[in-house]
This record gives C-alpha cells, sequence and structure tokens, in this order.
C-alpha cells in the first residue's frame, strides 16, 4: 500500500488519531501536512516525521476557520505541488446531557465535526477536480456515526451527518475519480477518550474503571480498546484503494461493537 508521490492533509494530527494516520502515511512515502489548532504540537509531529526520514510539514489550523482551512489547502499544494488525500479527523467531546448544552457548545462541535468537513472537502474537491488526478477523501466518523451514546447528541448527531456528506460527495466526485469514505473507531485510549472517563464516571456514579468495562468496551467481542495504529491501518488502506469501487462506504473498526 504505498503512497509514494502523494500528498495527505490530516487535520488534528498533532495527537491520538490523527498522528498516527499521518506517521502511517508518512512511512508509506507520502508527503504529510499535519494541520491542527495546536501548531507546537503539530510541529513536533513534522519534525519526527522528518528524523524519521519522512516528508512533512506543519500548518497551524483552526478547521472552523475558513480562510485558515484554505490557507493550509493551497499551502499543501505549493509545497508538495498536489493535494492526494485529506483525512478530516480534527475533533473534540462534550459529554452532558441535552438540556444542559449551551447553543454555543452545541455550536461549537458541529462547527468542529461537521463544518470543518464541508470546509476541507470543498477545498479538497476543488483542487482534486482540477489537477484530474482523483483523490481521496476521508471523514473520521466513530461508533457514533452508526449508534447513540447517552450524553453525546452533538457528537452523534455530527457523526452521523458524515456519512449523508461523504455519501453525496461519493456521488459528485465518482466522475472524477474522488473517493470519499468514513471510518468509524470503537473507543481509542487519546487524550479524547481519557478526557471525558471522569465526567462519565461522575454522570453515571460509577468508577473509572467501570466507566471503561461497562459503557466503553461493554459491546465488544473481547473487551479491548481499539487502537490508533489499528485506525490508522484502515485510514492507510482507504487511502491508497485503487478505484472507485470502495466509495461512500463506513467502516467500522471497533472490536465488533457495531457490525453491520
Ligand atoms: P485527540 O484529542 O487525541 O486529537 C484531536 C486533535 O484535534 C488535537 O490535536 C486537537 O488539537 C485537534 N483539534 C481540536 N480542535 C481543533 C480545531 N478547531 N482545529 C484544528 N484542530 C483541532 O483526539 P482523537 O481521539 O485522536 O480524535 C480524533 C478524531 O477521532 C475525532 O474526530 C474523534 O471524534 C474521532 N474518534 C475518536 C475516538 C476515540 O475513541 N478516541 C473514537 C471514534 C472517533
Amino acid at each position: 500500500m504505498s503512497m509514494q508521490g502523494k500528498a495527505a492533509l490530516i487535520t488534528g494530527s498533532a495527537s491520538g488519531i490523527g498522528r498516527a494516520i499521518a506517521e502511517t502515511y508518512a512511512a508509506a512515502g507520502a508527503a504529510v501536512v499535519i494541520a491542527d489548532l495546536n501548531v507546537q504540537g503539530a510541529q513536533a509531529v513534522a519534525d519526527a516525521i522528518g528524523a524519521a526520514g519522512g516528508r512533512a510539514i506543519a500548518v497551524g489550523m483552526d478547521v472552523t476557520d475558513e480562510t485558515q482551512v484554505e490557507a493550509g489547502f493551497a499551502e499543501c499544494v505549493r509545497a508538495f505541488g498536489s493535494i492526494d488525500v485529506v483525512v478530516s479527523n480534527a475533533g473534540i467531546q462534550i459529554v452532558k446531557p441535552v438540556q444542559e448544552f449551551s447553543y454555543a457548545e452545541w455550536q461549537r462541535m458541529i462547527a468542529i465535526h461537521l463544518n470543518a468537513a464541508f470546509l476541507c472537502t470543498r477545498a479538497a474537491v476543488n483542487r482534486m477536480y482540477a489537477a484530474g488526478r482523483g483523490g481521496a477523501i476521508i471523514y473520521m466518523g466513530s461508533v457514533h456515526s452508526k449508534e447513540a451514546s447517552a450524553l453525546k447528541s452533538a457528537y452523534v448527531a455530527a457523526k452521523h451527518a458524515l456519512v449523508g456528506l461523504a455519501r453525496t460527495v461519493a456521488k459528485e466526485g465518482g466522475p472524477h475519480g474522488v473517493r470519499t469514505n468514513v471510518i468509524c473507531p470503537g473507543f481509542v485510549r487519546t487524550p479524547l477518550v481519557l478526557g471525558q472517563i471522569p465526567d462519565l464516571a461522575r454522570a453515571n456514579a460509577m468508577t473509572e474503571d467501570e466507566v471503561i468495562r461497562k459503557i466503553m468496551l461493554k459491546d465488544t467481542v473481547d473487551g479491548v480498546f481499539t487502537t490508533v495504529e489499528d485506525v490508522a491501518q484502515a485510514a492507510l488502506f482507504l487511502a491508497t484503494f485503487p478505484t472507485n469501487a470502495l466509495t461512500g462506504q463506513s467502516v467500522i473498526v471497533s472490536h465488533g461493537w457495531h457490525m453491520e
């Protein structure tokens, strides 16, 4: 699964899943743009990839800011000559009952998870269609693109919406060889998940260990966390798949938490 000669932009790649995808793509030969709100973290990842012999640049990007998203994509083409793969991955979590969400919190969640996916999609397809060399767009969904959990209304709504966006852009992009797919991970130990365990423990009157066993991993086939490497391998497969045969799909990487 070589990515030689390809350029990829991964949002939210200063940490967690996005970082693992960037490192995996770089190891497969891609030039990668580490796009993140956390500029120092992004630079550290780019430096680490460079030290390992890969090609990477860091770009400061708030994925909810139209101008910054456009600038990041322009920088990818300027630095590497093309944009071939995009992973819309940046994300946050807010855990509370729907009636306790402020409108500002709701809008922030939708902006980071859904509006950002639109901004990245538009920036990508404009450039991919013009270059005429196809491309792959990958949205970081979740098992919460398929299932609901209490206390995660904005997250679940936005992650479900990504499936609709991917399917629509698959139809529009098909004639241009632009494929879109959604990766739906189960729980992965990253700062995003570690940060919500205390909130879930409080809200459910459980210990943190019980949150992991009785909520997060309850419906997996083996009680095991999905890893960033598992998700990165799925992202590599989707980035390198050669034809439109695999487009508009969801790949669920969750130790069997959700099956379809
Ligand atoms: P993480 O917290 O480790 O990394 C998220 C990254 O996104 C951080 O580097 C952060 O700086 C960046 N970010 C946040 N807001 C941003 C913004 N406005 N603009 C640019 N960058 C921003 O989290 P993670 O677990 O690696 O999550 C990555 C994606 O995977 C998210 O979309 C998340 O919903 C999804 N996901 C995670 C899990 C899990 O269990 N960890 C499961 C399913 C889906």
